[in-house]
């Protein structure tokens, strides 16, 4: 029997009625002659809710124990679509993560998955069972406790799932009908991409469009799974929501897919750092230690002040998520303690955003970068740090031109056609 793996997000099973409603899209399946594992997120709110359950009870919790807590949502869930689908005539049951079993390691809210072992399930369908519906989000450790594996984790429940069971797409239902060329809510004219590359999608994915779990995407290219992202709240066909795949699979692709922003960013300027080899290793190992994510990183061009009796000097700037200044200056005041470092000062601007343009089309044609930087220009947008990798350029400008910038940008590539 042909397999597909249908998942679907806290938005589509808030309630019975939209249970019901998914179990619907599941029986069409069916009725087209697959074998379907379902996976299931919590309903919309609960997972929130038990993260606040187990903070208002414990500060110091134990991991284990918060697993244990949220991972309950996706239990409910389960049980209710199996049950939603008996109601209509399918033979289906529920697993939750340590019946199947997902082997995980410990590392608890976080955990990666070992193995899942195909045997169980596959003995149900064997037994004549049409779909099997497992609770997302959770697995078990060596030890035999309930393991999680970070919020938003069901997406990449389902990616492993298709790679294990050789399933033929992965359809992850949401509350959008797909990845679009930028943020709708910032220009009208943003439009419904029908297939995107892996690559492309971990790169907007992990620049804030937050469909996809980035780590669902960073599997699926891995073990090659076709992701489609498709809305529950519609009719659906074959042909609905985009298709996630291999940039083999993408006959012509624009220049640039899509442009991604990131609102809350951070420009921390260390001033004048002693230039010395061991000087970036000596900035940067601290503030991986203190769990800061540096994403841009520019050093300047090295100078010695007429006059100093100190050797050549260098500006060393990085950004990272606003929330995380505190412990990135925590970290590089710890160093100059420690006599890792010396600067003469720290510069922190926490009003920029980062605006990126994507795209694979990017490692075969020039001028991408002079198309941006046109288009920021004309538009009076200061550019402060700038990016670039095979696939992608990002810059930081001030917040407040984040929007704009995003519409000149979609404009600039031309984005809304298609
Ligand atoms: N329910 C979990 C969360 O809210 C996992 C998921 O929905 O993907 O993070
Ligand atoms: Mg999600």
């Amino acid at each position: 029997m042909p397999l597909l793996v249908m998942k679907f997000g806290g938005t589509s099973v808030a309630d019975l009625a939209r249970i019901e409603n998914a179990a619907k899209k599941v029986q069409a399946e069916v009725a087209r002659g697959y074998d379907v594992i379902v996976i299931v997120s919590a309903m919309s709110g609960e997972t929130n809710k038990m993260v606040g359950f187990v903070e208002g009870t414990s500060k110091l919790y134990d991991a284990r124990e918060y697993d244990a807590v949220v991972s309950s949502g996706e239990n409910v869930t389960a049980g209710l679509m199996a049950l939603r689908l008996q109601e209509m005539g399918i033979a289906a049951r529920s697993w939750q993560g340590w019946q199947v079993p997902i082997n995980t390691t410990s590392a608890h809210s976080s955990a990666r998955f070992v193995s899942i072992p195909r045997d169980n399930i596959d003995a149900k369908f064997a037994e004549g069972f049409k779909v099997a519906v497992v609770a997302g989000f959770q697995g078990v450790s060596a030890e035999g406790r309930v393991t999680t594996l970070g919020r938003g984790g069901s997406d990449t429940t389902a990616v492993a799932f298709a790679a294990a069971f050789g399933a033929e797409r992965c359809d992850i239902y949401t509350d959008v009908d797909g990845v679009y060329t930028t943020d709708p809510r910032i220009t009208n004219k943003a439009r419904k991409l029908d297939k995107i590359a892996f690559e492309e999608m971990l790169e907007l994915a992990s620049l804030g469009a937050k469909v996809l779990q980035t780590r669902s995407v960073e599997l699926a290219m891995r073990y090659k799974v076709r992701l489609r992202v498709l809305s529950s709240f519609e009719e659906t066909d074959e042909n609905s929501g985009t298709l996630v795949c291999d940039e083999d699979e993408i006959m012509e692709s624009k220049v640039v897919s899509g442009v991604a922003y990131s609102r809350d960013e951070a420009k921390v300027t260390l001033v004048r750092v002693e230039d010395r080899p061991g000087i970036a290793a000596a900035i940067f190992g601290p503030l991986a230690e203190a769990g800061v994510n540096v994403d841009m990183i520019v050093q300047n061009i090295s100078e010695v002040e007429v006059g100093s009796s100190k050797g050549a000097t260098t500006d060393m700037t990085f950004s990272c998520p606003t929330n995380q200044v505190a412990r990135a200056q925590k970290a590089m005041e710890d160093a100059v303690a420690a006599g890792m470092i010396t600067y003469d000062g720290i510069v922190v601007d926490s009003d920029v955003a980062k605006i990126s343009v994507v795209g694979i089309g990017m490692r075969s044609h020039a001028g991408v970068a002079a198309t941006m930087f046109k288009a920021l220009s004309k538009e009076n947008v200061n550019i402060k740090v700038i990016a670039t990798s095979e696939i992608k350029i990002s810059v930081l400008i001030d917040r407040k031109y984040m929007e704009l910038a995003v519409q000149a940008l979609h404009d600039a590539f031309e984005l809304e056609k298609a």
